[in-house]
């Protein structure tokens, strides 16, 4: 058992994610993974986790102590729980074995942790709203109501390959309900196909139920199954991770849209821009240089990075442009973001998030490697060809960068901002 933080993290300054994953309980292992660490060295500081800039203020320290004497967590706080006390139980170290693409995995840990945003546990954590079930508006939204009670679910299961009756998966809550799943399932002799099914059926009943708060569509059961055996499919034939093309050919009408300025006569410009998904906590950078002319010079991204917000994603594309920046000797560039607050950030106007502050750190110390770096916030309609790379880097994962070419799939968007009427 490491006794320094510093021995969690590898000589390349990242987080040795095995060594993480073994030493702490799933939940906790995920919040470490999901902090950015600084690769320039950034010196440690005691902080206030409650508060964003993790400065500690009275009144910050009255409202939790308030709250945790709500929950009863002030009383409970001398019992603890031990990281060991779930390593007894498989299912946790079974789940992240499951041959699915990760996301999956992650969806079905925060359903087992009944995490999942579904209108009870909203309404748990102090927000306002109507509870009923989106599906039937009959019954309370919990997780084991939509997964597994609700009737749309059980046409749905009943219909799927796995012939299930839902009424037979027992259990009070997700875990249970998940546990019992497994017991079915685990002992048939292709357990691995049957699990994945199970998998991406959860997957789906929560893209239906999403489809229907979000967007006021109902997917009927029938369609919602047709779309189950595409990606069980697709899973199967990308060995566990999904591969999804970007849409390129989505090109805004360009009044409403704004513009990409070119940068200054000899200056480079990047943008760049970070995607994320807050059910996942995975997220995924993109930049692109281009001259005063406004020529691609280079470009690149990273998929699957553990964020813990939208900002940190943003942050992460920032960090990553410069540093490439650095390694392409630029000299003079302007770096665009459509994150206000990022800028604001950066430029010291605005107080830094403590879970930034790594991040920043190196921003700071390439910005000092360069000669002249001014930092620019853009609207993000003016900011697509980064927002385009991310959003690919997040499907296809893994790091990606291209110098001197773009890939075909960018090259509408960056004659549009040129505004150059070629379409490939
Ligand atoms: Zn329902």
């Amino acid at each position: 058992m490491p006794s320094r933080v510093s021995d969690l993290i590898t000589i390349d300054a990242r987080w040795d994610r095995p060594l993480v994953e073994r030493c702490f309980r799933l939940e906790e292992a995920s919040v470490i993974l999901c902090m950015p660490l600084s690769q320039h060295g950034c010196p440690d500081r005691l902080i206030w986790h409650y508060t964003r800039n993790g400065l500690y203020s009275v009144k910050s320290g009255y409202l939790v102590a308030q709250q945790m004497e709500t929950n009863g967590e002030l009383r409970r706080k001398s019992g603890g729980q031990s990281s060991t006390e779930d390593e007894k139980d498989s299912t946790w170290a079974d789940l992240w074995r499951l041959e699915v693409p990760p996301k999956l995995c992650h969806f079905i840990w925060r359903g087992c942790r009944n995490i999942l945003a579904v209108r009870n546990n909203l309404r748990r954590r102090g927000i306002r709203i109507n509870i009923g079930c989106p599906l039937c508006n009959e019954e309370v939204e919990t997780q084991v109501h939509l997964f597994f009670r609700c009737p749309f679910v059980r046409v749905f299961w009943f219909g799927s390959p796995l012939q299930l009756d839902v009424v037979t998966v027992e259990g009070g809550d997700f875990l249970e309900c998940w546990k019992s799943l497994c017991n079915k399932f685990g002992d048939l002799q292709d357990a691995g196909h049957f699990i994945r099914w199970v998998s991406c059926g959860l997957w789906r009943i929560w893209k239906c139920r999403n489809s229907v708060v979000f967007k006021g569509i109902l997917i009927p059961p029938c369609a919602a199954l047709e779309l189950l055996s595409q990606q069980v499919w697709e899973v199967v034939n990308s060995g566990g991770k999904t591969v999804q093309q970007p849409r390129a050919k989505q090109q805004p009408a360009r009044e409403i849209q704004g513009f990409w300025l070119k940068p200054h006569f000899r200056t480079m410009k990047v943008n760049c821009d970070g995607a994320w998904c807050n059910q996942t906590s995975v997220g995924g950078c993109g930049w692109v240089v281009r001259d005063f002319v406004g020529i691609f010079q280079a470009g690149g991204g990273m998929g699957n990075l553990l964020c813990g917000s939208s900002l940190m994603a943003e942050a992460e594309a920032v960090r990553m442009a410069m540093l490439a920046c650095v390694e392409l000797g630029v000299e003079i560039v302007q770096v665009e973001t459509d994150s206000k607050v990022l800028v604001d950030m950066i430029k010291g106007d605005l107080l830094t998030d403590a879970a930034l502050e790594g991040i920043l750190w190196d921003v700071k110390a390439l910005r000092q490697q360069m000669r002249v770096v001014e930092f620019l916030f853009t609207p993000r309609a003016c900011n697509r060809v980064a927002h385009q790379v991310a959003s690919y880097v997040m499907h296809v994962e893994g790091s990606h960068i291209w110098v001197g070419f773009e890939p075909e799939w960018l090259f509408n968007t960056l004659a549009f901002d040129v505004n150059i009427t070629i379409q490939l």
